[in-house]
């Protein structure tokens, strides 16, 4: 594995262009946040999905109060109109971009939301380390969401439990069958390769 790119914040965008451009199989994108800076992506993302690249987005689920704003649920549908599976992440932080299971682009930048702040993101050349660090996220198994168990629906996000770990969790308002509302959410253990 090799280094090749140091960015901060101003740097960063044309380096990860370049990377999206070159993409011919896959990208993988952890990016918590979904706001304006998607607006300048979505043409890329498009041009990628054309040519036949597989796009997958992690993001953070619906209760974080800036996703929750309506300008960005705008975003969030917009992107999950051009990419192929978009899976959200009670409380996600990773920021991550794997290029062809080839580069990865890791460090403190969220790729689509990213406004004014200091930001640092590495870019790193190597096989290897790609599927290793896909791999470390589960990337595979956590892009193959489940229909729910109870209203058969795909609003499916992923939660990490103290007792259960990785759990699948329907997020549809239809589904909570309760006033009490989350506490009664459809829930399935997530099985991971090699766990018991
Ligand atoms: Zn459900």
């Amino acid at each position: 594995m090799e280094v090749t790119g140091i960015d901060d914040e101003r740097d960063f965008y044309r380096a990860f262009t370049d990377q999206i451009r070159q993409a011919r199989e896959s990208l993988w994108l952890w990016a918590p946040w979904v706001a304006n800076r998607l607006r300048s992506l979505l043409p890329e993302l498009r041009d990628a999905v054309a040519r036949g690249v597989r796009v997958t987005v992690f993001i953070r689920d619906d209760t974080d109060k800036l996703q929750r704003q309506d300008n960005n649920q705008s975003l969030i549908a917009d992107l999950r109109a051009v990419v192929h599976t978009v899976v959200p992440m009670y409380v996600m932080h990773q920021k991550i971009a794997v290029i062809d299971e080839r580069t990865v682009m890791l460090g403190s930048l969220n790729v689509l939301s990213q406004h004014d702040t200091r930001e640092v993101m590495l870019t790193m050349r190597g096989s290897y380390f790609a599927r290793k660090l896909l791999e470390h996220e589960h990337a595979e198994v956590f892009a193959r969401p489940p229909k729910c168990g109870r209203c058969k629906g795909t609003e499916i996000e992923i939660r990490r439990y103290k007792q259960r770990n990785w759990v699948w969790r329907c997020y549809a308002t239809v589904c909570k069958t309760t006033a009490k509302g989350s506490s009664n959410a459809w829930t399935q253990d997530i099985r991971l390769p090699g766990s018991r």
